[in-house]
């Protein structure tokens, strides 16, 4: 169907090896059903890696940074090689954050990658990612103590409780497949009490694919089965919660996709 839907997944990893057989027709396709997308590094490598597929797509943007797993890896080297490749047209500095569910980075680590790639975004005025596991209060002092600060709490998966917090350090909050979980009720309510200005949606591919694709790869083109459940959950139209979540991610990432 020739649908004038536009929808933008403003977190997925393309450049990981899940999508190596079939990147350039996943994101021909992404462009044929007008998908944007904003895709973000872990690393040194898919920062950059990020940034060149984003130079051959304009509907493809990149976010660099180094994600809380990757931690241990943050030098003042990195720092200096992460702060080049942002100037170079980084839409925002992502994925960035605390993680100690899994804990692949020792804490130490994850804060202080944390706090410099908030500094670095201040530095450059570029708005951040935020990644958010099991960090309880570091994650508030940090972004207290580095604040003010610009940008998306990513897979969002909290409460109300949460989602307050949330809103009240001025994060915009990414919803993706997990609203589609049957278990996830505490965070359907919770996206209610959201503004529609505050809200984006994501895939995260290819991690959390939504219902009925769990145990399978995720794509950005998934993005619209989130749009649809977040439509139904706030009672609009998918045509008005896809222009509004689409509007935002422009306003947000300073961009303005092209098909
Ligand atoms: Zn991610």
């Amino acid at each position: 169907m020739a649908s004038r839907l536009r929808l933008f997944d403003t977190h997925a990893h393309l450049d990981f090896p899940q999508f190596d057989r079939d990147r350039e027709g996943l994101i021909a396709e992404l462009r044929a059903q007008r998908v944007a997308v904003i895709n973000a590094g872990f690393d040194l490598t898919t920062s950059r890696a990020a940034l060149e597929l984003a130079g051959r797509h304009q509907h493809v943007f990149a976010a660099c940074g180094f994600h809380p797993h990757e931690a241990k890896a943050f030098s003042p080297q990195a720092r200096e090689a992460l702060e080049g490749l942002l100037r170079r047209g980084a839409v925002a500095v992502g994925e960035i954050g605390l993680d100690y569910y899994r804990d692949l980075s020792p804490r130490e680590a994850q804060l202080s990658a944390f706090r410099a790639q908030l500094r670095l975004a201040r530095k450059l005025d570029l708005p951040v990612i935020l990644h958010y596991r099991e960090a309880g209060e570091d994650f508030f002092r940090v972004l207290a103590e580095e604040g003010p600060v610009r940008g998306v709490w990513h897979a969002f998966s909290g409460d109300a409780a949460l989602a307050r917090r949330a809103l009240a350090l001025g994060l915009h909050l990414g919803i993706g497949g997990p609203l589609t979980y049957r278990k996830n009720e505490p965070l359907r309510q919770a996206v209610k009490l959201v503004p529609l200005s505050r809200l984006l949606i994501e895939t995260d591919a290819p991690f959390l694919p939504p219902e009925p694709f769990r145990g399978k790869r995720n794509d950005p083109l998934k993005v619209r089965l989130v749009a649809l459940k977040l439509a139904e959950l706030l009672g609009l139209p998918l045509e008005e919660l896809a222009e509004a979540t689409f509007e935002n991610a422009c306003r947000l990432f300073g961009v303005r996709p092209e098909w």
